[in-house]
């Protein structure tokens, strides 16, 4: 269905030529699921966009080939003039793009958007086309299709827009689908009922499919085959049973490993040093030799091929190369990790008795309209909710996204005072947080600190990294000297394993990692107590997230801090929380041991939220 071969893609950025995708090669069969996985700035978007023809205006394919079908449906997409290939686009090839919301048109009735690509590439039109737009609603499991078709996108939760963007996709019975992570921005459950609808769908019209995703669970389920890209170049490709369970090149196995699980919760996750290179640098040699444990003094001057080493399974590695011995056994890619305690020692000398209980909490915002804005109702976002953090201790606050989770957590923290109702209590040492106040309550605020999902946006763009962390340590702890704050800066720099130079630089500077790496090194200076983390790893990739895990529980280990910790991810609840309360629509449906919970969970919708988790089974 789809060939690419010898694929090179340019950027003329201002730092220089960027070689995006250098030398891709892959052919995808009718029918199949070919899944191209990796993280963020590999080039797998790139490539689906280079495939349609849309990469961004100082983009270009410098060399290569690209085509779809075979025999006399054969066409050469780079080839095309763009009158053709618009026929292609939507018609021969459909694409389903991550955010729904932005690739739906916002002033035009979903109905019409759907009429309009079948119009576009079938012969069907007017009420046919219009009757076909609502048989595809109701196949991508719309409700209501004939009167939802005259609604505009903003009517329809996140879920219902990626339906709309899926029939979109499909109306004109493309042979070939682009997925580019068409699920990572739905809740689990919501992803589960896509992720099927596209198998079933996919099953039924034959189309060929390629999966874009950085989420190797949901590939895990969905693919026949794999690809694994890193710095521009795929450097594994394999069935995916095969990839999953006995994956090759280093990279690859670093990788799973990098996956937080309960099966790791007693060491550290193994978390892959350095970054990947700038692509607008020339290659001498393996572009993962920098971070490779395995790397051979030849691996920095010889470029590696993507040799195979198994029908159907080829690598990119010196150690797989023809005459070369295979080394990669899994003893040997095992890194030097610290040592590290199973059991933390902060929580086994911790004091006995809760640091945090909340105790019925609710949460109320008003909603207001009108031409004064004036209150119109209220909106009950947490609707009494109880639980206990222990000293030490990790508790993670689950549910999907509107459950009242974030909002529980910025309640704690004390930052909705000016903007909501907060009832109930939260009681630091059995003194109630909510009635504090003066002197009391900043001693208070500096117990408890809060990291945020996206750390570029709660980093003061225009402050030096010592500044960001002097300001909150000035704020909170004002009687201690300049020279004093600034020895603890320091030395907080170390802890979250930043170099010292990082102290004169802007967050602009930063890979994520690190600028979260800031955001928690800020959170620590005040040296609180109890640390609310809001999704503090999901921007993150896998790589990362393993070092951000990894810290954190150090942290926990040498300073016994406690968490509360936000996530939706169950993989990070397994390997990081003592305990577990899962949370819908503003209350705690069940909380206990996180062992029990997740293995015997009493309530329907803990089993059915734990159910939609697309699980990966980790043998590498
Ligand atoms: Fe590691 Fe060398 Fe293989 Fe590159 S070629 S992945 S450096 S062993």
């Amino acid at each position: 269905m789809l060939t690419i071969d010898n694929l090179q893609v340019e950027i003329d950025a201002e730092a220089g030529l960027v070689r995006a995708i250098d030398g891709m090669k892959l052919a995808i069969e009718r029918g199949e699921t070919f899944a191209l996985v990796g993280e963020s700035g590999c080039g797998k978007s790139m490539t689906a966009l280079a495939l349609m023809r849309l990469l961004p205006e100082a983009g270009y394919v410098a060399g290569g080939d690209i085509r779809i079908g075979s025999g006399a449906t054969e066409v050469d997409v780079l080839a095309l003039a763009e009158s053709q290939m618009r026929a292609v686009r939507g018609g021969r090839i459909g694409m389903i793009f991550q955010e729904p919301s932005t690739s739906l048109n916002p002033v035009m009735k979903v109905g019409q958007q759907i009429v309009e690509a079948i119009e576009a590439h079938t012969t069907l039109h007017g009420e046919a086309a219009r009757a076909k737009a609502i048989d595809w609603l109701k196949r991508v499991g719309i409700p209501e299709p004939e009167r939802r078709i005259d609604e505009y996108p903003f009517r329809m939760s996140g879920g219902q827009k990626q339906r709309v963007m899926i029939a979109i996709a499909l109306a004109a019975e493309p042979d070939f689908l682009i997925a580019d992570e068409p699920t990572t921005a739905l809740d689990v459950t919501i992803q589960a009922q896509i992720l099927d609808l596209l198998k079933d769908l996919q099953r039924e019209k034959r189309m060929g499919m390629l999966l874009i995703t950085h989420d190797l669970a949901v590939v895990s389920g969905m693919a026949q085959r794999v690809a694994l890209m890193y710095a521009g170049q795929i450097i594994e490709v394999a069935p995916a049973a095969e990839f999953f369970a006995a994956p090759k090149h280093p990279y690859a196995r670093a990788l799973l490993r990098a996956l937080p699980g309960g099966e790791r919760r007693d060491g550290p996750l193994e978390a892959i040093a350095g970054t990947v290179p700038p692509l607008s640098q020339r290659f001498d040699g393996c572009r993962f030799a920098p971070r490779c444990a395995q790397a051979m003094p030849h691996c920095a001057r010889t470029l590696p091929q993507l040799d195979e080493v198994a029908p159907r399974h080829s690598v990119r590695c010196l150690l797989y190369a023809p005459g070369a011995p295979v080394r990669a056994t899994a003893a040997a890619t095992q890194a030097a990790t610290v040592a590290f305690a199973a059991a933390s020692p902060a929580a086994t000398a911790a004091p006995q008795g809760p640091l945090l209980s909340v105790l019925d909490l609710r949460v109320r915002f008003p909603i207001r309209g009108g031409l004064m804005q004036g209150i119109k109702g209220y909106f009950d976002a947490v609707g009494g909710v109880s639980f206990e953090v222990g000293h030490g201790q990790t508790l993670a606050l689950v549910g999907e996204s509107g459950c009242g989770k974030t909002t529980t957590g910025k309640a704690i923290v004390q930052l909705l005072r000016r903007v909501a109702t907060v009832e109930g209590k939260a009681l630091l040492d059995g003194r109630n947080l909510f009635e504090m106040r003066g002197a009391e309550l900043q001693a208070a605020r500096r117990q408890i600190q809060i990291i945020f999902q996206d750390p570029f946006a709660s980093l003061n763009p225009r402050m030096r990294v010592a500044e960001i962390l002097d300001e909150g340590l000035a704020a909170l702890q004002p009687d201690l000297a300049a020279a004093d704050r600034l020895a603890r800066i320091r030395r907080l720099t170390e802890q979250v394993g930043l170099r010292p130079e990082a102290l004169s630089r802007y967050p602009h500077e930063f890979s994520g990692g690190q600028r979260q790496r800031i955001a928690i090194a800020r959170a620590l200076a005040v040296e609180p107590r109890l640390i609310v983390c809001d999704e503090p790893t999901s921007a993150l990739d896998v790589s990362v997230q393993a070092q951000i895990l990894n810290l954190l529980r150090e942290l926990q280990r040498d300073l016994g801090v406690s968490f509360l910790f936000i996530t939706h991810n169950i993989g990070v609840v397994e390997y990081i929380a003592d305990r577990v309360a899962v949370m819908k629509t503003g209350k705690i449906e069940e909380q206990g041991a996180c062992a029990d919970v997740l293995a015997h969970p009493t309530r329907e919708y803990t089993r059915t939220l734990l159910a939609a988790v697309p699980r990966l089974q980790i043998t590498a």
